[in-house]
């Protein structure tokens, strides 16, 4: 019941209330019995609000609003001093605006402390806001908003650590933030608070990791179970990784020092081996004897011939080079059935001999041809000449053993191997 009267008599005088109340019941004589009861309640109250401590106070009006309620203008006075002696700055004094006082009734436990008003003094002057000082080495360099100034210190800060690094960044000044209330005009722009900031001197020390590739080497191993020509990168290589990890001190960003704490190869390098074949044929033994069973003599008599390129050198190479003089005789290799004979693009003048039993044989680059498609031949019988027709680069004959169509090895079945 109390405090709601308290808050009524903080809106209105009790003599306000009174006399409304009068003018409430003359107007509505019905109710004027009623109300008379009600009239003597109130007016029980408010004699016991009396007895509770009613005085007369001083509402502040300040800066457009009323703030506090006082005792007397000197509680104002005192307030503004402990407000000024709050405020940085020299100038606060004249930061504080003039009140105006509103005489009114109060509860006297309700009168504000000076204390109390020098709050809502400051909360409520314009010019005045809180926030925080920058001192550098105990002297004060910028003021501004005190978040926004602890974030450009740990921007400025950690500025110099190099990306990846693990690194510590301190400062080399002596840094302090100092927060409490300041004039605006006291308050830096955005561009002095960063300029404050970074004169300020920063030690790092971070700790550098340098990768620096090992390249790989090459080596090459021959095998008997590859023909010659055949070449191949078996295990391929890679490139291994030394790494270097060192301390480096910057001051504001500087290097000053730098000491090596390790050095290893943290990745061998991994060799690349190429394979290369050594095999005139990679038959074996009983599939050789199996090749020399069909009967073939060679095409070129023994001593009259290098061999110039085997079967499968890496080139694709499907058949084997004899290389001989222009117009060395090339012999049938064994009897059989002429399948073509003519030019035959990069083979140029060629024939193709049909043997049966899946067997054919194809005779290369010869500067002149003996037969014709459709005529027999015997084992021996000279065929064409020794030349440098179609796609060759020297007198040879570019000899095929085709086995049911496919391209094989000739050198067993014409006992070269
Ligand atoms: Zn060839």
């Amino acid at each position: 019941m109390t405090v709601i009267f308290k808050n009524i008599l903080n809106k209105e005088s009790l003599l306000n209330i009174y006399s409304r109340a009068v003018a409430f019941v003359k107007n509505n004589r019905i109710l004027a019995r009623v109300c008379s009861l009600c009239l003597i309640g109130m007016m029980a109250v408010g004699v016991s609000v009396v007895s509770v401590g009613i005085t007369l106070g001083f509402k502040v009006n300040y800066s457009g609003s009323f703030i506090a309620t006082v005792r007397n203008a000197q509680v104002f006075d005192a307030a503004k001093s402990i407000a000024v002696n709050n405020i940085e700055g020299s100038d606060a004094d004249s930061a504080i605006e003039t009140p105006s006082f509103k005489v009114t009734l109060t509860v006297a436990d309700r009168l504000d402390s000076a204390a109390a008003v020098a709050d809502a003094i400051i909360e409520n002057t314009e010019n005045i806001v809180k926030a925080s000082a920058l001192i550098v080495n105990g002297e004060r360099v910028a003021c501004g908003e005190a978040e926004e100034l602890r974030e450009y210190l740990e921007i400025s800060r950690t500025r110099f650590e190099p990306e990846g690094a693990e690194s510590k960044s301190e400062f080399t000044d002596k840094v302090e933030l100092e927060n409490g209330y300041y004039l605006k005009t006291e308050i830096s722009d955005p561009d002095a608070v960063k300029a404050a900031v970074e004169a300020i001197g920063v030690k790092t020390v971070a700790v550098v990791t340098t990768d620096t590739e090992i390249a790989f080497s090459k080596k090459t191993v021959k095998t008997a179970e590859k023909l010659i020509g055949y070449s191949e990168v078996t295990t391929a290589g890679e490139n291994g990784v030394n790494r270097k990890t060192e301390s480096v001190e910057l001051i504001n960003g500087e290097e000053i020092s730098r000491t090596e704490l390790s050095n290893e190869v943290v990745k061998e390098p991994q060799t690349e081996v190429t394979t290369v074949g050594t095999a005139k044929t990679t038959a074996s033994a009983a599939q050789r004897s199996a090749e020399r069973s069909a009967g073939f003599i060679s095409p070129l008599k023994r001593g009259s011939f290098t061999i110039s390129a085997y079967y499968g050198d890496g080139r694709g190479h499907k058949g084997m080079d004899l290389a001989a003089n222009k117009g060395t005789p090339i012999y049938a290799v064994a009897n059989g059935t002429v399948t073509y004979a003519g030019y035959d693009g990069d083979y140029g003048n060629s024939v193709i001999i049909d043997h049966g039993n899946g067997l054919k044989t194809r005779y290369a680059h010869a500067s002149a041809l003996c037969v014709s498609k459709g005529q027999t031949v015997s084992q021996g019988e000279v065929i064409a000449y020794v030349g440098c027709t179609g796609y060759s680069t020297g007198n040879h004959l570019h000899f095929e053993v085709m086995v049911n169509g496919n391209r094989v090895n000739p050198i067993s079945y014409i006992g070269l191997d």
